[in-house]
């Protein structure tokens, strides 16, 4: 699958770090395509069990070694489980924390709890903290308060969904807060809808973001690679090499 996205022309993929046993074969994907895949550390708001405060002393070792491009996935989820919803919040804050001491971008995953986060980040908010909400798909709303903190918009396969609503908010959100994602192997784009969802569709998603905009999809890509790699501060060296 990657293969097929460099073929594409998918040259840069970032990876989320889930919990403490997905950190190797990561790692090892990282390995296999140093130039291509840069990953992420944090522990997702899905896997905080009654041990996350191991999981966390876990993704700080990690942190302290390097090589980390942004603190991720973290956030909180209430659609699965709204029993852990302290924990959730503790974990978050304190993986803030690790990003702001490492000088690192943060990955958000909000699923029916925007408030929540929202609350949690407007607490923690200084123009130090950087980061993205992932697969966003609220209101226009709500994406303003995102802009307002300086943070980006991560917009995926969603947009491509009859009656989603995505392509209206996104119609009026300037493109310099966009960056583009698949959230592979989920939220597959149209026309594969249903299907394992990959990153060389990420096509798709920037097809319709560029009729959404009326802009040629070169100018999308371009400007969309732009911010992604500049929040999440891929080496100019990287980009040399092509
Ligand atoms: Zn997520």
């Amino acid at each position: 699958m990657v293969r097929n996205a460099i073929a594409e022309g998918i040259k840069y993929m970032l990876l989320p770090n889930i919990d403490s046993q997905t950190i190797q074969p990561m790692l090892d994907l990282c390995a296999a395509f140093p130039e291509n895949i840069f990953p992420m550390m944090g522990l997702h708001p899905t896997d905080v069990k009654e041990n996350y405060s191991d999981e966390l002393e876990i993704v700080k070792n990690h942190l302290e070694k390097g090589g980390y491009y942004a603190v991720g996935e973290i956030g909180i989820d209430l659609y699965w489980d709204k029993t852990r919803l302290k924990e959730q919040q503790d974990a978050l804050i304190r993986q803030i924390q690790m990003a702001k001491y490492f000088n690192l971008p943060i990955v958000l995953h909000v699923r029916d709890s925007f408030d929540e986060v929202f609350e949690i980040i407007d607490a923690h908010a200084d123009n130090k903290l950087k980061g993205v909400f992932h697969c966003f798909t609220g209101t226009i709303k709500q994406a303003e308060r995102i802009i307002n903190w300086g943070f980006k918009l991560g917009i995926g396969g969603v947009l491509t969904y009859k009656n989603s609503g995505l392509d209206l908010v996104v119609k009026d959100i300037p493109l310099d807060h966009v960056i583009l994602e698949t959230d592979a192997p989920f939220l597959t784009p149209k026309p594969f809808r249903g299907k394992r969802n990959e990153s060389a569709y990420i096509k798709y998603i920037a097809q319709k973001l560029a009729e959404i905009k009326n802009l040629p999809i070169e100018e999308i890509a371009e400007l969309t690679t732009c911010n992604a790699m500049e929040l999440f501060k891929i080496p100019v060296s990287q980009l040399l090499k092509r």
